[in-house]
């Protein structure tokens, strides 16, 4: 059977081949638990330090500021734990929307662009102590791929002495994250975004703000996220990311190539297709379609049946489409059933390890389109 044509790098990123290579070296090294005293214990110690050295120097924090966790999600209710007042966006993943309980909840706007000028309505009202008061914007958007414009976030959050986190899973990997250029309290990651094997997640914490952990146990991770640590997830981030970072072609050009690409023939064959998020500055991978008059479940179906896996906007765990909130939000809520998400691999280096994408897959594809 010919493998489906996979379009789908914003729900996960198979893993990498250097990845693979890695992890089957890191099972042959031994068993190993990194709390034990002894020489197997000292590797798994060692293969922590590796993976949080390479991790930060993508994103240029310090090594101690990382706290491994077994996902994003878990990472983004570690920190939301901490916190009796949140104040989010309306575009947040369910990571953040249902982890927060916020009933501060700001708009965007009709490219799917926070309003500064809501969130700063927001925080005058919370005048009380702030300290005590989060806000969290994503940096890049899971369905659209619009970038936030997160400098102006930390701005206004710290004229009203807020702390700020960011959600920077779909950021990893796409665009360029300076942790301490920005000015970010926390920020959050996920591995398998980048090519690293499921179940493994970062909470980076500027280490100057006491934090309560959730899951106490035997203090691993500095105390902060009991457990034996997921040495091949932790080995696995740490390698994606060396990837990323030593890739002498870090860049997302043949990436952005076919995208382009694509939404071009999109255009000309079936102009009447919403291209959300089309007048932002996006990532180069994703691209959010709708057809006003073609439910996002028969499109997928479709798509499906002539080899090609996309997304719903909107796919719940379940793997039911329900509403898209980000579509919704946006001001188009007669096409949040209707959103198709195609992504691509998140950049130039995942691209060339992993896929096999070419352009007349993706004029077979939008024909495909054209004809839902
Ligand atoms: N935040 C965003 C923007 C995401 O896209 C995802 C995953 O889809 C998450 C958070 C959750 O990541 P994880 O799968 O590691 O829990």
């Amino acid at each position: 059977m010919i493998k489906p044509t996979y379009l789908d790098y914003n729900a996960t990123v198979p893993i990498l081949k250097e990845v693979k290579k890695s992890l089957i070296d890191c099972m042959n090294e031994g068993p190993i638990n990194a709390s034990s005293v002894h020489y197997y214990g000292r590797k798994g110690k060692e293969i922590i330090d590796v993976a949080k050295t390479n991790i930060s120097n993508l994103i240029n924090t310090n090594k101690n500021n990382l706290i491994f966790t077994s996902s994003a999600t878990e990472a983004i209710n570690l920190l939301f734990n901490n916190f009796k007042t949140i104040v989010t966006s309306s575009i947040e993943h369910l990571a953040v929307l249902s982890s927060s309980k916020s009933d501060h909840i700001f708009p965007v706007n009709q490219n799917g662009v926070v309003d500064l000028n809501y969130l700063e309505t927001y925080l005058k009202k919370l005048t009380k102590n702030n300290k005590q008061t989060l806000v969290s914007v994503m940096w890049v958007n899971n369905e659209t791929g619009v970038i936030q414009p997160i400098k102006d976030v930390v701005k206004l959050a710290k004229k009203y002495d807020c702390l700020v986190h960011c959600d920077a899973a779909q950021a990893l990997g796409k665009i360029k994250i300076n942790f301490e250029d920005t000015g970010l309290d926390f920020l959050t990651l996920s591995g398998h975004k980048i090519g690293a094997p499921t179940g493994i997640g970062a909470l980076v914490a500027n280490n100057k703000i006491n934090l309560t952990p959730q899951i106490f146990g035997g203090g691993q991770e500095q105390g902060m996220r009991a457990g034996t640590e997921n040495i091949l997830g932790i080995k696995g981030f740490g390698e994606a990311a060396k990837l990323i970072t030593s890739s002498k072609t870090n860049t997302s050009t043949k990436v952005k190539f076919l995208r382009d690409y694509f939404e071009k023939k999109i255009k000309n064959l079936s102009p009447e297709t919403i291209i959300f998020g089309e007048k932002a500055n996006r990532v180069a991978n994703t691209l959010l379609l709708a057809l006003p008059k073609i439910p996002g479940d028969l499109a997928l179906m479709k798509l499906d049946l002539e080899s090609f896996s996309v997304s719903s906007g909107s796919a719940c765990s379940s793997g039911k489409i329900s509403k898209s909130h980000v579509v919704s939000a946006m001001g188009y809520d007669n096409l949040a059933l209707n959103s198709i998400r195609f992504s691509f691999p998140p950049n130039d280096a995942i691209l060339h390890s992993e896929s096999l994408i070419t352009t007349k897959d993706l004029d077979r594809l939008a024909h495909c389109w054209s004809n839902l």
